[in-house]
């Protein structure tokens, strides 16, 4: 059977390479390769510019009410055909279709929605100063460029066109090419609404193809989601045209469950953030702190849950709420991972091995995890392992947990479950993280600012302030008195 193949999308339509070169996607549960893509070669990439300069020269032009309207359009396509692109994003990451079908399409459609909203509301400022004035007008950048990794495709290509285009400028994305589907979706659906054409160009590739965009001239800035290493190469190579970047990259997060936690509560909160799209998501919940006179009720919860309400297999199966890893590589890398917990001394309390569940049996599965009796200088406790995989530790001292859940170069999220309400805001003001929760774990609302301290990340999406970091500010001074010159 032959697969289709998918060309970048340039210029508001499908621009054919001139190199041939392809690259194959496959879908995580079977190992099946399910399409061919393009890769984004020179011609393409030039092209990708010079669309995008005459897109940026009408969009930028518009009043923003009207961006809004047209982006509002796109934002009920994507609701209309929620069900198709939740489809897509299934068989892309191997995520379930439990997930996808309500959270994928419309958290994207939402962070649209909210920056289309934003558009018109943008304003600048006039100061008098004596019987002169200035000014200000927030302007768009020009051609932002978005790097998005595998894990949430549509809705990461959601998050960095909605404000981008928002702001009039215009977005050359750049899909993860282990997931390179969605954002083609999504160029096709801005085109149908009115975008201008070259306004949402999608370049596909790997490694290289990324880099172009992270030092081409024409370039104002880079958002970029992914993994904490290659974020640093893209800042440094953006350093070389002094390109705006927002690093949105990976983390390490705790959560502290305090002794007088509801423990159900606390234990669905840590199951969420561990084992929710197969444990492959960056805010996780990984370092789980528990204090000592709840713990023993805490794994019992936790393992019982873990073992019974777990259903792995075929993630378009509606009763499935657990899928595949995105790769063989990386089911090895999580493999590799459990492995170290085993040999550093971990107890493993469920899990740690590969599945093969009937109805996936070729599927990229690892078990869900958990390991007890963690340490703080374990690697399962260091690293981020992007996977099914948490770790269980026990603390006695307020102060004393804090410092070690603060003791990590990274810091994008943090979570306490307390009901004493002093305490809980106590503590979380103290976590070195962007994103925290009290009682809660995960949510991600349009209105609420995310991103990362630390080497989590640099600067914000979503919320108010992100559409400040897609626009310049210009001063413009206003002489209404005559100029005093000794010349
Ligand atoms: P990755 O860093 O391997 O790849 C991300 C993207 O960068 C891909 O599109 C890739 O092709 C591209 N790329 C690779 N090398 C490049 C280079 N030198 N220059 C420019 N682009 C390059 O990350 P991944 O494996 O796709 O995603 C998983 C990681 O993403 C995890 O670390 C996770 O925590 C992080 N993540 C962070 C957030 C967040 O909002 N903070 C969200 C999702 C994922």
């Amino acid at each position: 059977m032959t697969t289709p193949v998918y060309q970048n999308f340039i210029n508001g339509d499908f621009l054919k390479n001139q190199s041939g070169e392809t690259f194959a996607v496959k879908n995580p549960a079977t190992d099946e390769v399910i399409y061919h893509v393009e890769v984004a070669d020179s011609f393409v990439q030039n092209a990708a510019i010079e669309s995008a300069k005459q897109g940026f020269a009408v969009w930028s032009a518009m009043a923003p009410i009207e961006r809004s309207r047209i982006l509002l359009k796109a934002v009920a396509l994507l609701r209309e055909r929620n069900d198709l692109l939740a489809k897509i994003e299934v068989l892309d990451t191997g995520k379930p279709w439990q997930e996808a079908e309500c959270v994928d399409v419309q958290t994207g459609a939402d962070v649209i929605e909210y920056f289309a909203g934003l558009a018109p509301a943008q304003v600048g400022q006039q100061q008098m100063v004596g019987e002169d004035f200035f000014y200000t007008r927030k302007e768009p950048l020009g051609i932002c460029a978005g790097i998005g990794a595998w894990n949430y495709p549509l809705q990461i290509a959601c998050w960095k066109s909605g404000p981008a285009l928002a702001a009039g400028n215009a977005l050359i994305f750049k899909p993860s090419e282990e997931t390179p589907l969605g954002a083609i979706k999504l160029a096709e659906i801005f085109t149908e609404a009115g975008v201008p054409a070259g306004v949402f160009n999608v370049v596909q590739g790997a490694a290289e193809v990324g880099q172009w965009l992270t030092h081409s001239p024409d370039i104002e800035k880079v958002s970029f989601t992914g993994e904490v290493g290659t974020g640093k190469k893209v800042v440094a190579s953006a350093a070389g045209t002094l390109k705006d970047v927002t690093m949105e990259l990976g983390g390490k997060s705790p959560l502290l469950v305090f002794e007088d936690a509801d423990i159900s509560q606390a234990v669905s909160a840590a199951m969420l953030g561990n084992f929710y799209t197969q444990g492959e998501i960056c805010t996780n919940c990984t370092r789980i702190y528990v204090h000592k006179s709840v713990y023993q009720q805490f794994i019992d919860e936790l393992k019982t849950r873990t073992e019974q309400n777990i259903v792995a297999g075929d993630p378009l199966d509606p009763s499935v709420n657990f899928g595949a890893l995105i790769s063989k590589n990386h089911h090895n890398l999580v493999m590799g991972y459990i492995e170290k917990g085993i040999n550093e001394g971990a107890t493993l309390l469920t899990g740690g091995k590969a599945l093969r569940p009937e109805s996936a049996p070729n599927g990229y599965f690892v078990a869900p995890t958990v390991f007890t009796d963690c340490t703080d200088d374990m690697t399962i406790v260091k690293e981020e392992i992007f996977g099914p995989v948490m770790s269980v530790l026990v603390f006695e001292d307020e102060d004393d947990v804090i410092r070690r859940a603060n003791d990590t170069h990274l810091g994008l999220a943090a979570g306490v479950f307390t009901k004493d309400i002093k305490r809980a805001h106590r503590v979380i003001h103290q976590m070195q993280a962007g994103i925290c929760w009290i009682n809660s774990y995960g949510n991600s609302p349009a209105e609420m600012p995310v991103g990362g301290y630390k080497q989590s990340g640099i600067g914000r999406e979503n919320g108010i302030e992100t559409l400040d970091h897609y626009t310049q500010t210009k001063s413009i001074y206003v002489g209404m008195t005559d100029i005093e010159s000794p010349f």
